[in-house]
């Protein structure tokens, strides 16, 4: 079943049911294009004042308050921040106000609302119910290649979460039906992942070409540092095929919209 479900409100957006209804005080998604062709992030070429207008809708629809969302500006890397109350509300109007270079975000405190943005790159989340600790990654293919869900894992650990309630879910993104890829992209996450052509990870095609599962291989990463199957959520989306749901960088370039996944704890819990 697929676990991201679409919610209609003014502002529709996917959420994460089965995370929602065991922990009630998570809100976890990711947002949709809809028919406004709402995008989301601040670089790409959108007027910034429509941007925040659109983070403002959405923020109503989740009942969360603007104020607390916290972006980082992301730049396909491995870096991870770990997020306090005096931080909230970086990046939420102005890219320059976000982390530098942060792909990752953990925060165990309540109302803040870590929010990172997509076109077909995969969304990455976590959540650790033994220390309440919420977290999101970005992690395209480079972000993959990097290894950024093991190094969140690794960032969980250290802060004391036992690894056996640690949960992960990989967003909706680009799928293998649409993303073919060449040998300098094959090369690198074969270093990380020496069975990927067995675990269909990739399909060759033509020569030096290939179909890739970036969901797949960022489930296998997550699965070699020791999570178990039942741990980990997998999405079915793909955000090329449905185009009325989402951005697609393959298929609209560089100026694509993005969407935005976002996970944060009310604050009703304490
Ligand atoms: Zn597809």
């Amino acid at each position: 079943m697929e676990p991201f479900v679409l919610y209609s409100k003014n502002h529709p957006y996917l959420h994460l049911a089965q995370w929602e209804s065991t922990f009630p005080h998570l809100v976890v998604g990711m947002s949709t294009r809809t028919e406004e062709n709402r995008n989301y992030a601040l670089h790409v070429g959108n007027d910034p004042e429509q941007v925040i207008t659109n983070r403002q809708g959405l923020a109503k629809s989740l009942s969360f308050p603007f104020e607390s969302w916290t972006c980082g500006e992301q730049v396909h890397q491995d870096h991870i921040e770990l997020v306090t109350s005096a931080d909230r509300g970086k990046g939420r109007e102005t890219r320059d106000s976000a982390f530098a270079c942060t792909d990752g975000l953990i925060t165990d405190e309540s109302d803040i609302l870590l929010a990172s943005f997509y076109a077909d790159c995969v969304p990455l989340f976590f959540y650790s119910p033994d220390l309440d600790m919420i977290g999101v990654a970005h992690a395209g293919w480079k972000g993959t290649a990097a290894n950024i869900g093991v190094s969140m894992i690794k960032k969980f650990l250290k802060l004391g979460a036992d690894k056996k309630q640690i949960l992960a879910a990989i967003g909706p993104s680009i799928g293998n039906c649409c993303y073919e890829v060449d040998d300098r992209v094959m090369e690198p996450l074969y270093q990380l992942l020496p069975k990927a052509f067995e675990e269909s990870i990739f399909i060759p095609t033509t020569q030096g070409h290939y179909r890739l599962d970036l969901k797949k291989a960022n489930q296998h990463l997550l699965l070699s540092i020791g999570l178990a199957h039942e741990q980990i959520l997998v999405s079915n989306r793909c955000t090329q095929c449905e185009e009325t749901l989402f951005f697609s960088h393959r298929r609209e370039a560089a100026n694509a919209g993005r969407m935005v996944a976002f996970i944060g704890k009310k604050r009703s819990k304490e």
